[in-house]
């Protein structure tokens, strides 16, 4: 607005005998009260007479219809019971200029701000509301989403600054910015349930003061021309900032921020400008309470998913010697032989015992004797293939399921591992070996069958000296 608003006429010189209530209001508008019923106006500023042609003292005790005109009033009256935030008029008595008018009822009163209309009013507003909001209802996080918050606010409103400050909903400081100017808190509680922003067109304007009837002071909160609290102006003005329009981002959860925009020029910006950008930030703040959820479910699902994996790996796996337990092996000799008998693709099985194992536990205990079943288990593991698969079939007896491996590979695979472990001393009882039965997958054959072949041709290899390798007897 221009400076010249400052040294306008202050009405209350024309009307000294009129109560006057202490507050004030910004004077780029002017804001009038009636009585509940509508009957007659009891609260005005001082600035009437630039858009109406009367001074508060003419105006209190008057129907609205004497001040503002009948259409006005008619049209008014629509709009209140349609639930429309306000109209605009082509102008007040005293101004040529189109006006916007907002009204709102207390309960007990009904309140009347009346605002120049910008020419920016003439944006298409739906069309850069339904443009804005895609973008921020569709923001996948949500930097993303404050990102294009702050856009959309630079842009439509043209201050030079658009900063969002506050806390996330898990408490981070959030210290964002569209343009470079340092961020600190600011100092000011934003009413929650205001139902606009708060708005100061020019710190250093002259404030309109209001004369009234007697009686109660109308219930001023939320009136956007109502100036920002001392604190919050004092905080601005340190600022360099002479206009800012300032957005509470309502939260369900304890997090909560504030968008602030800021110029060190005086800026107006139109009621239904203003209705979009609360519009947009309340898109901004479902929008951002629905990534938290998604965020929480993502994390509750991982979270979920990476205990299942663990009890999984601990119900299959063997405590002693981390190989897969004889519940295990079964299953995958089960899936390995299906697929075998599928693909015709050869399967083979190792089944291989620790040689004289018991006189191992005799001599140096049980301890001694679990440390050697974990070290035997982990030499044959380094031997075998990412595809194949070990297992423990009980005390210190392991089966090694190799797909893709046929009988002669099997064995030249059982007779490296028996090699291995034979040259692999393991302290404190020495050279530790072990006896090898090796079967290959034969047509129609049962994974009972299988392995029982390989039972057979390892029992050979024990009646054969031991530390040696048999394989099946055709059958
Ligand atoms: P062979 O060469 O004929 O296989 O003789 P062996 O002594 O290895 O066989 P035997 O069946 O006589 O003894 C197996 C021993 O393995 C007996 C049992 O106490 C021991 N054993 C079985 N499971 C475990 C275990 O989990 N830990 C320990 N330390 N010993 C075990
Ligand atoms: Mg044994
Ligand atoms: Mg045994």
């Amino acid at each position: 607005m221009p400076d010249s608003l400052d040294e306008e006429l202050d009405d209350a010189s024309v009307c000294p005998t009129v109560p006057h209530t202490d507050a004030t209001v910004q004077p780029h508008g002017c804001l009038l009260a009636f009585d509940n019923d509508w009957q007659s106006v009891c609260l005005a500023s001082s600035n009437l007479s630039r858009f109406f042609g009367l001074s508060p003292a003419e105006a209190l005790g008057r129907p609205p219809e004497q001040v503002l005109g009948a259409d006005t009033v008619t049209a008014l009256a629509r709009a209140l019971a349609r639930g429309a935030p306000g109209i605009t008029i082509s102008s007040g008595n005293g101004t040529l200029q189109p006006l916007y008018l907002s009204l709102h009822a207390t309960g007990r009163h009904v309140i009347l701000e009346v605002e120049p209309q910008e020419e920016e009013t003439g944006h298409d507003l739906p069309g850069l509301g339904y443009t804005w909001g895609t973008r921020i209802a569709r923001a996948s996080s949500t930097s993303e989403l404050y990102a294009q918050l702050l856009q959309a606010l630079h842009v439509l409103t043209g201050f030079a600054s658009c900063t969002l400050l506050g806390q996330d909903h898990d408490g981070h400081d959030l210290r964002l910015e569209q343009k470079g100017i340092p961020i600190e808190s600011v100092p000011c509680t934003v009413d929650r349930s205001a139902r606009v922003p708060l708005m100061l067109v020019d710190g250093q304007a002259k404030p309109a003061e209001l004369f009234g009837s007697p009686g109660p002071l109308p219930d001023l909160s939320g009136c956007p021309l109502c100036l920002p609290p001392p604190k919050l102006r004092n905080w601005l003005s340190g600022r360099q900032a002479r206009a800012a329009l300032i957005l509470d981002l309502h939260e369900a959860t304890p997090g909560r921020s504030l968008v602030v925009c800021r110029d060190r020029q005086p800026r107006h910006l139109s009621p239904p400008l203003r209705h979009l950008l609360l519009q947009l930030t309340q898109v901004a703040t479902l929008r951002r309470a629905l990534l938290h959820e998604k965020q929480q479910t993502q994390d509750r699902y991982r979270l979920l998913h990476e205990r299942n994996t663990r009890l999984q790996r601990l119900a299959y796996t063997d405590p002693l010697t981390q190989v897969a337990n004889r519940h295990r092996i079964e299953q995958v000799l089960e899936t390995e032989l299906a697929a075998a008998c599928r693909n015709g693709s050869p399967l083979a099985v190792l089944l291989f015992d620790i040689d004289r194992f018991k006189a191992i536990n005799d001599s140096h205990g049980h301890e001694v004797g679990d440390q050697v079943l974990h070290q035997v288990a982990q030499e044959a593991q380094s031997h075998l293939r990412n595809s194949d698969h070990l297992g423990r079939w009980g005390g210190e007896e392991f089966i090694a399921v190799v797909p893709g491996c046929d009988l002669t590979q099997a064995q030249e695979l059982a007779w490296r591992v028996c090699h291995a472990l034979a040259q692999s001393p393991i302290a404190p009882v020495g050279q530790v070996t072990a006896s090898f039965g090796v079967a290959a997958c034969q047509p129609g054959d049962s994974s009972r069958r299988l392995v029982q072949r390989a039972d057979q041709a390892m029992y050979q290899a024990k009646r054969a000296g031991r530390a040696c390798v048999r394989t099946q007897e055709a059958c």
